[in-house]
């Protein structure tokens, strides 16, 4: 996904935070932004609710074994990348996007009666 326009703060919605990252919406492409650590996840109204879903169940994650506690791996679709986690890091995470999600559904029943 192209996402390279700058964000000011005035076009965009946080929806929550935490000391490790946001959630929230550019206004100017209605893109969702997840923003955890170091990565920054791009997502559409649509894709929210699965990517919720992903990290929450721990779904495609596979356990990854070594003594330093990142027990987690998730591929991502760049070769050679894969994403971390521990339990602390998904925790925060599905915290950030568990706060977000009645005002994502709510942003997304919006969009579809706008659309219709
Ligand atoms: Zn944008």
């Amino acid at each position: 996904m192209n996402h390279n326009h700058h964000h000011d703060g005035g076009s965009f919605r946080t929806f929550a935070e935490n000391e490790f990252g946001y959630v929230g919406m550019c206004e100017g492409c209605r893109t969702i932004n997840v923003a955890f650590q170091n990565s920054l996840f791009c997502l559409t109204l649509d894709q929210i609710g699965a990517f919720t879903k992903l990290i929450a169940d721990r779904l495609t994650m596979r356990p990854f074994c070594t003594t330093h506690g990142k027990k987690l791996i998730l591929a991502t679709p760049v070769p050679n990348y894969f994403l971390l986690f521990s339990e602390a890091d998904l925790a925060n995470l599905c915290s950030l996007l568990t706060e977000a999600a009645p005002i994502l559904e709510a942003e997304r029943i919006l969009e579809l009666s706008r659309l219709n």
